[in-house]
């Protein structure tokens, strides 16, 4: 079976996506390297990124990031942090923390509110409940 050609996105060389999303060489590369940060973290318990990165040779933040928000730390009982997107709080999974998640959601809540609101304004605006419309529409009938 085989998988859709394109780029590798850490080597820029053509491979077949299996849904590995980087090419096997990377891949290889990558895992070697999760290897070596589990284990620096196992000796360094309360590292943060820059303490990884600096002390894993090859490493890059992108690929420590990605380890921490795929939980991997917390697995072997790891307190590894990183700053929330938002506010800066450290934090051990996803983007933000629990009070700027919170936030983010009614910020998304308020704003389907607000979408629903404008549509059905829209509506009202499209049917005034003036005279007319129903024998306009009648009319126009054939
Ligand atoms: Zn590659
Ligand atoms: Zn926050």
């Amino acid at each position: 079976m085989a998988g859709k050609l394109k780029n590798c996105p850490e080597c820029g060389k053509l491979f077949a996506d299996m849904g590995t999303r980087i090419c096997r060489d990377c891949l290889e590369k990558e895992e070697e390297l999760m290897v070596k940060v589990s284990s620096f973290v196992r000796d360094h318990p309360h590292s943060t990124i820059k303490d990884i990165v600096d002390g894993v040779e090859g490493v890059k933040e992108r690929l420590v990031r990605r380890m921490i928000k795929e939980g991997r730390f917390q697995q072997d009982g790891m307190d590894i942090t990183y700053p929330c997107e938002k506010c800066g709080k450290p934090i051990h999974r996803g983007r933000f923390c629990s009070k700027c998640d919170e936030a983010l959601k009614k910020d998304v809540l308020k704003a389907q509110k607000n979408a629903v609101a404008r549509a059905v304004q829209a509506v009202q605006e499209k049917r005034p409940m003036g005279t007319g419309f129903r024998s306009k529409s009648m009319s126009e009938k054939k």
